[in-house]
């Protein structure tokens, strides 16, 4: 099997889908969402990815309620970790069922319905526990990121 590129990973037309569906998402709760996709990494992949968060800027959301879902494409590892503001709200299990429902659809090949569903079960969440607010804004970008390395 081919290993694919961070790039590669999703179609620009697959970018769109998960970036509506994170838009879809934020327009009931102040909760923000981020799909970061990324090659190979050295260290561990929750390690990693508590650095990419950082990176994003991701740690600075007003109700320190934003979600990453990373995936580092080459090495088939991936991580959802949320800001402390749901991270206490959500039972303890709950980043590793989104993270299984991912893993499942992405070794059926389901590349964008996996980020997608993960997306919208990351999003039943934040919308339970941190619901829109009339002053809301959209702190973090919408559109999937791709690191460089
Ligand atoms: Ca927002
Ligand atoms: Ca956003």
């Amino acid at each position: 099997m081919s290993v694919l590129t961070a790039e590669e990973f999703l179609t620009a037309e697959e970018q769109k889908q998960v970036k509506a569906a994170i838009q879809q998402a934020e327009k009931r709760t102040s909760g923000e969402i981020r799909v970061h996709l990324e090659d190979h990494i050295d260290e561990d992949v929750l390690d990693h990815a508590a650095f990419v968060f950082e990176e994003l800027g991701m740690h600075q959301t007003r109700d320190r309620n934003g979600v990453l879902i990373y995936v580092c494409v080459a090495d088939r590892q991936a991580a959802v970790i949320g800001d402390q503001g749901i991270n206490e709200r959500v039972p303890p299990h709950f980043w590793n069922d989104v993270l299984g429902v991912l893993q499942l659809h992405f070794a059926a090949g389901r590349r964008a319905e996996g980020l997608c569903e993960a997306v919208a079960m990351v999003g039943e969440k934040l919308i339970a526990f941190h619901p829109l607010r009339s002053d809301d804004s959209d702190e973090l970008s919408n559109e999937v990121s791709i690191g460089k390395r």
